[in-house]
């Protein structure tokens, strides 16, 4: 996508995506203790996978595979929360925040300018 300056007609615009950035990690905080709790409730994909382990290995594997569960949990629920986290924040940099800056005279300004 090309942008322009709307003031000197410059090309040189970048794009801040301040909300994208702070929204991925938010997501990726957040789904990872979304993640930990589901697999700690049994409740995720992670305690499963972690479960069918620690059976698997005996009954002192339960232990592991419950450890081994929220872990799991974490990177799941963290992968999937800092996807849905950056997409959100990228849907605020485009519809609520002067998203471009103009390298060329500083101009900050949104997509509804262009
Ligand atoms: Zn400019």
């Amino acid at each position: 996508m090309s942008m322009q300056c709307p003031i000197c007609r410059s090309h040189r615009v970048v794009s801040l995506d301040h909300a994208k950035k702070i929204g991925g990690v938010i997501g990726t905080v957040g789904g990872a203790a979304s993640g930990v709790a589901g697999a700690l409730s049994g409740a995720s994909a992670g305690a499963e996978v972690g479960m069918t382990v620690g059976v698997m290995a005996g009954p002192a594997g339960v232990a592991i595979g419950s450890v081994a569960g929220a872990i799991f949990g974490a990177l799941i629920g963290a992968a999937t929360g800092g996807v849905t986290g950056a997409k959100l924040g990228e849907v605020i940099d485009q519809r609520v925040l002067d998203n471009y800056v103009c390298q060329d005279c500083g101009l900050t300004f949104g997509d509804r300018l262009s």
